[in-house]
Formats: structure tokens, sequence, C-alpha cells
């Protein structure tokens, strides 16, 4: 176990801030229809940067994601950037990486983030203009050049949809050539506001299963038997929370209703013990739903934010997710 694993591992232990996923603004300069986020233009004010990075301090958190929308379509990212690195913070970027310039680069070179993680849409102008409806392939290599020549780190994902699926051996191959780690995503969710749009970019069932289980997938990581448990199996609302750019605080990606406003210390630290009480509520509502007694929850990613999304209800049985796992049990055996 690495230490970072073992701080997360302490704090959640002892019921201590450990992550805060900061989405500094909702706004992106690309369209992906598979985007679960509404794009309502919000960012973070100048004003209310100070005040969240104060409260995330005060209160003790180690690590940052800074994501979006894309972070770095904010106009102060390397200010809040910069602030994080200089208060101690390790920080992780999550970005579409064309709008990482040689600026961008000198950055990350004086202040190296502690990861940064480039999604990936494509290996040519086209496929890339069809899957983000931008022409900004070329911005996107050129990002990635900078970096390598610049020898800073960072990693490839690629959310595996309709679009994606013809080219995501070509992704691979990408990722070997440029010898850097890649996750895929094989999950698209309903936007956060409950409109199912993004679904038709949802691959079925038996094509996320092959790919996941295919000879060549070496690159990235299937998901790994879990034992069954009763309890909800992640931190959230216990050592990690969301920051919304509003300055609420929300319980986790995927669950931003109830979200809890902050304009001060004290009412941050309300607003996380709301995260924390929110927590109990989905945990018995697990407890209560079918999900807890399963007897293929093993090799399920449900739980009360997807059953949200999908049917309005934190306690239900969502039927694409029980044939992904009856199908992944079926590629195990
Ligand atoms: S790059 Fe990310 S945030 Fe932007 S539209 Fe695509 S999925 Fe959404
Ligand atoms: S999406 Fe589900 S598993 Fe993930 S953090 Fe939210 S409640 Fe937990
Ligand atoms: S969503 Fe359905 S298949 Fe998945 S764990 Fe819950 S009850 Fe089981």
């Amino acid at each position: 176990m690495t230490l970072l694993e073992e701080l997360r591992e302490a704090t959640l232990k002892a019921g201590r801030p450990f992550l805060a996923h900061w989405e500094v603004t909702s706004c992106c300069n690309l369209d992906c229809p598979h985007c679960y986020l509404s794009h309502t233009g919000a960012m973070v004010r100048e004003s209310e940067v100070a005040l969240v990075i104060d409260c995330l301090e005060a209160h003790g958190f180690l690590l940052v994601t800074m994501s979006g929308g894309e972070p770095l379509s904010h106009p102060l990212f390397p200010t809040i950037y910069r602030t994080l690195k200089n208060r101690g913070f390790l920080v992780t970027i999550c970005t579409n990486g064309t709008l990482i310039d040689e600026d961008t680069v000198g950055l990350f070179q004086r202040y190296p983030p502690f990861s940064l993680e480039i999604s990936v849409y494509g290996t040519t102008a086209e496929q890339f203009r069809r899957f983000t409806g931008r022409d900004a392939y070329h911005r996107f290599v050129s990002a990635l050049d900078l970096l390598s020549a610049a020898g800073i780190d960072y990693s490839l994902k690629m959310p595996l949809t309709r679009r994606s699926l013809h080219f995501a051996r070509d992704v691979e191959i990408l990722a070997r050539q440029r010898n850097v780690a890649l996750r895929i995503g094989t999950l698209v969710y309903p936007r956060l506001d409950r409109d199912p749009a993004p679904l038709m970019e949802r691959l079925p069932v038996t094509d996320v299963v092959s790919y996941e289980y295919s000879e060549c997938y070496d690159l990235t990581s299937r998901q790994p038997a879990r034992e069954p448990t009763s309890e909800l199996r992640c931190s959230s609302g216990r050592n990690s929370i969301v920051v919304d750019s509003d300055c609420h605080i929300a319980f986790c990606g995927l669950l931003r209703e109830p979200r809890f406003h902050f304009s001060c210390v004290r009412t941050f630290s309300m607003a996380l013990t709301a995260a924390a009480h929110l927590r109990a509520t989905l945990e018995e509502a697990y407890r209560q739903g079918p999900c807890s007694r399963c007897a293929i929850a093993d090799c399920c990613l449900c739980c009360p934010a997807q059953s949200w999304l999908h049917t309005g209800s934190l306690c239900s049985c969502i039927p694409y997710f029980r044939d992904l796992a009856e199908a992944k049990r079926s590629y195990r055996k």
C-alpha cells in the first residue's frame, strides 16, 4: 500500500476529510453527447476561490481534484492551481487536454500536479470531431507532445461508447506508443438532472463485456470481483466530497441533490456534516433495497446515486446494470 493509500484508509477509519473533488466550472469547450454534466455556465467566482481553499485547508483535506466541465476553461485556472499547490494540497487535474499550451506546461513544470488525467476522444481529427463536436484534435495532440517534451507525467482515459468502440484499439496503441497508462470507462450515465439523453451513447451489454474481456484488453483494468456486502462501498460523505462551482457541497459526482451551500468555514463545516448525514440515509436505502441482498452484486456497479439517476428512486434494480453484471459473471466462469 502506498503512503497515500494508507492515508486514505486512515482518514476513512477516523472519519476525517481526505479528498475534495472541486468542479471549478460547469463549462466545457467540447460538446460530447455522452456527457452527464449540465453545462449551466456556472464557474467559481474570483471572490469565492480563497473561501473554498480556506475551507478545504481548515478541514484538513489532503487531495484536491480539479475538474469541470473543463477546468482549464476557467480564466482563473492558473491562479487557483498555483494557490492550491502553494497551500500544500496534492492536486489531480481531470482535463480533455485541448487547452494545455506552453504556459500551462510551464506552470506544471514549476508546480507538478499529483496526477494529470487526460480524456482521449479519438486518434484522428475526424474521430475527434465526430465524438466531441469540435475540431480540436490537433490541440489534443499538441498538448501530449508538449507534456512529453517537458517530462510531465500524465495518463489517458477513454469512455467506451457507441462512438468510441470502433477506435478503442487505436487508443490502446496510442497509449502504448506514448508509454502512458490508459483507463477505459465503460459506463454512461443519465445527466445529473436525470435527462436520459446520454444513454443513447451507451453500448449494448455484449459489446461492453466482450471488449472488457477481450485478449487485447491489456492496458486497462477489468473490474475486479468484489466481496458481497450489504454496505455502500464508496467513501463519499465519509472522507470525500464534491464541491461544485456554486459553492455547494454535494455527496458525490453523480448525486447533486440535496446539496449544501457554504459561505464561510463554519457553514462549510455544517455542509460537511449534512453530507455525512445524507450518507446515513443512502446507506439505509441501500440496506433496504434489492442490491444489498443480490446474488450478483459482486459484479454490479449499482449504488443509490446510480439508482436515483436512472429511476428517481434510491433503491431500485437497474435492468442495464443487472444485464451487465450477469454477462460479467458468465465471462468469469
Ligand atoms: S470533455 Fe468532458 S466535460 Fe467536456 S463535454 Fe466532454 S465529457 Fe463533458
Ligand atoms: S456514484 Fe455511487 S458509488 Fe460512486 S460515489 Fe456516488 S454513491 Fe458512491
Ligand atoms: S442493480 Fe440489480 S443486479 Fe445490480 S446489485 Fe442491484 S439488484 Fe443486483
